[in-house]
């Protein structure tokens, strides 16, 4: 299993991933919510565009603004299932375990912290 560190690395090498890049307004933003409120975002965003075995709109339920973490899900690779089965080799058609859950939104928050 990879770290985040080297999750992370990975993903700067990507000329598509390493684009995304969190404006004024979304660091404000993150320093005003807090980083747990930010964290609880992401928990939820997971939980329910993620999670579910077959996500509604899989592949297109992740806005590219609007929320912090839904550029850190791009930037991560963390969109929707398609991403995840091909850079985390996680399978496709069934609900991620909570453990799984939690590695995403550690990897999601990592990505977030650097840039705030
Ligand atoms: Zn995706």
């Amino acid at each position: 299993m990879q770290t985040i560190d080297e999750a992370l690395a990975k993903l700067e090498s990507s000329g598509f991933r390493s684009r995304f890049r969190l404006t004024e307004s979304d660091v404000r933003y993150c320093h005003e919510k807090g980083i747990d409120v930010i964290r609880e975002h992401a928990e939820t965003f997971v939980k329910t565009k993620l999670a579910p075995a077959d996500p509604v709109n899989d592949g297109k339920q992740t806005p590219m603004k609007g929320h912090p973490v839904f550029k850190a899900m791009h930037a991560t690779a963390c969109c929707c299932r398609g991403c995840l089965e091909k850079w985390y080799k996680v399978e496709r058609h069934r609900p991620l375990t909570d453990d799984e859950q939690t590695r995403i939104v550690n990897l999601i928050m990592a990505w977030i912290t650097k840039r705030i």
